[in-house]
């Protein structure tokens, strides 16, 4: 088999595929005897790129060479770059070396590796999925398609246990992210009439720096304080070596705390032995706020769509195995909870899609008909085609942000063309008017947020420029459209504003419909983009 589920996860990577049987299986990573790879880069000098436990085994001491966390970066308009022994590089780069660890991790075991399904958090705007796809692509794969982590995770329950229409809350807390993620798994059919199960995502929320770090922190200020307790020492007077070797005990301390009551952990205190010991109340205690913090995303996320009855809750994430979330969700759904290969769902989720794909584009010759060991022939991705869709959606709703005439005074405002969750492709027209008559040129601003409402009043600064960003609804100003204007243009002449959005990002185009002229230079957020803002360049919503 060359086709491959890919987690590219904030602390924890994982890579499966499917088996002869058509069951998902991930690759173990035998060198660092674990089913994932940490998502962690350590660059030791010019010559040595270490990526994973290695690599996080550098954290307290060489932190400055090591780079994590790189997943919050990836697409980000502020373009971070990272630089070790005069190269350069950017979060694309790295997030390309964690993934052509994986693709090693598959060849060195002696498979081959050619196409892939990478998943990325359902939030993530197209900026960031572009971005994961170049990552992929650098790392020599051929990246079939991304797929929404909860929808991957969902897949994977869903193939184990097949059910009719039914809603789910996928609580993913993993170690640097918390997300919640409503989806809906309903019966439709496809173009041929068959019956397949479609997977929409209804609503999103979380917080991207709240995870299995949070406790790993909590668990490492009680060690480093027993330390100091038991040896006298101030926590100023711990060396480096020492804050290390707690470090790297902590999530081994974390993790037994699931399977056992008390955990010991064995310290080197600046060169004298001591022995810590931590029960799982004391460790429940000192994260119960943490605990009580993913809930209450729980409780927000479902206001979002409040006449949805949750049918299941799924727990994914490697966190998820401490036994005080099981707990807490348990006690909010009865009955309702569902946990099976928490930390592995997600790439086994993407490995069935992958292998969907591949058999709908009839790509790949070895997922046709195999026999299993008991002389069988399964066709089990083939099954699967049969039995799932997964559409398409926009991540973020989209459109231009516009002058509201109406009123006795005029207010900016952002009118949503695509919403989010719509189908993709999406496409959207609507027409507007210059602000003034001999207007020299408008200045088109494209929006991306989480409303779902059809018009938001962005932020508006001291001047009244538009803002472009606004915490509550997330709105943040992916660039600009410049439309000149012929001299002696009236304001009533209608400008048609087009947004169309696809997987490969956002398409803007503006045309002056008394001279025909279309405008579709679109230009993105950063230097390209004009400072002025003044509403002089703005378009209205309605004529005279
Ligand atoms: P990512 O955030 O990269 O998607 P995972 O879903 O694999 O990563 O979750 C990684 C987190 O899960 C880490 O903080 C890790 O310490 C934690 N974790 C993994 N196994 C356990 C366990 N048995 N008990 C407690 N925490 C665990
Ligand atoms: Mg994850």
């Amino acid at each position: 088999m060359s086709t491959y589920g890919i987690d590219l996860g904030t602390t924890y990577s994982c890579i499966a595929r499917l088996d002869a049987n058509g069951n998902p299986e991930v690759i173990r990573n035998n060198e660092d005897d674990s089913n994932m790879v940490a998502s962690v880069v350590f660059f030791e000098n010019e010559n040595n790129v270490v990526v994973g436990q290695a690599a996080k085994e550098n954290i307290e001491t060489d932190g400055d060479r090591v780079v994590q966390f790189v997943k919050r970066e990836i697409g980000k308009p502020d373009n971070r770059i990272y630089e070790f022994d005069g190269k350069t590089y950017t979060p694309v780069e790295i997030s390309a070396l964690i993934l052509t660890r994986l693709k090693n991790l598959v060849e060195s075991q002696g498979g081959t590796i050619e196409n892939v399904v990478i998943t990325v958090p359902a939030y993530f705007g197209l900026e960031e999925r572009s971005a994961t796809k170049q990552a992929g692509e650098l790392a020599g794969l051929n990246v079939l398609s991304l797929i929404n982590e909860p929808t991957a995770a969902a897949l994977s329950y869903c193939a184990r246990q097949f059910q009719e229409d039914r809603t789910i809350l996928v609580y993913d807390l993993g170690g640097g992210t918390f997300d919640v993620t409503v989806v809906k798994m309903s019966m439709t059919q496809n173009e041929s009439g068959k019956d397949v199960q479609k997977i929409n995502v209804l609503a999103t929320g979380g917080d991207d720096r709240l995870g299995g770090k949070d406790w790993d922190d909590r668990l490492f200020d009680y060690i480093l304080h027993a330390c100091c307790d038991e040896t006298g020492l101030t926590p100023e007077e711990i060396e480096a070596e020492t804050r290390q070797d707690i470090r790297s005990k902590v999530e081994e301390a974390k993790r037994k705390l699931s399977k056992k009551q008390a955990a010991k952990v064995r310290i080197d205190v600046n060169g004298s032995r001591t022995e810590i010991s931590v029960t799982r109340k004391d460790f429940e205690d000192m994260t119960a706020d943490k605990v009580a913090q993913t809930m209450n995303f729980v409780e927000s996320t479902l206001q979002k769509v409040p006449d949805v009855v949750i049918d299941t809750v799924l727990l994914v994430g490697g966190s998820t195995y401490m036994p005080m979330i099981k707990a807490a969700v348990e006690e909010k759904f009865p009955g309702k909870v569902q946990q099976h290969d928490p930390d592995q769902a997600v790439a086994k989720g993407a490995a069935i899609y992958a292998s969907m794909l591949v058999v709908e584009e009839g790509a790949e010759s070895d997922n046709t008909a195999e026999e299993t060991p008991d002389g069988k022939i399964s066709k089990p991705a083939e099954q699967l085609t049969a039995q799932f869709t997964v559409e398409d959606q926009t991540p973020r709703s989209f459109g231009p942000g516009v002058i509201d005439t109406k009123g006795s005074k005029h207010k900016y405002v952002l009118e949503n063309f695509i919403k989010i969750g719509e189908k993709m492709p999406a496409i959207f027209s609507k027409t507007y008017y210059p602000l003034e008559n001999n207007q020299e040129r408008v200045k088109l601003r494209a929006f991306e947020n989480m409303s779902t409402e059809d018009t938001i009043i962005p932020c508006v600064d001291e001047d009244g420029n538009p803002q472009a960003t606004d915490p509550a609804n997330n709105v943040k100003l992916l660039g600009e459209l410049i439309v000149n204007l012929p001299p002696n243009t009236s304001r009533n002449t209608p400008i048609k504003v087009t947004f169309k959005v696809d997987a490969s990002g956002v398409h803007v185009e503006a045309v002056n419909t008394q001279t025909n002229e279309v405008f579709e230079t679109f230009l993105r957020t950063g230097s390209d983009i004009d400072a002025d803002k003044s509403a002089v360049h703005q378009l209205r919503i309605s004529s005279d």
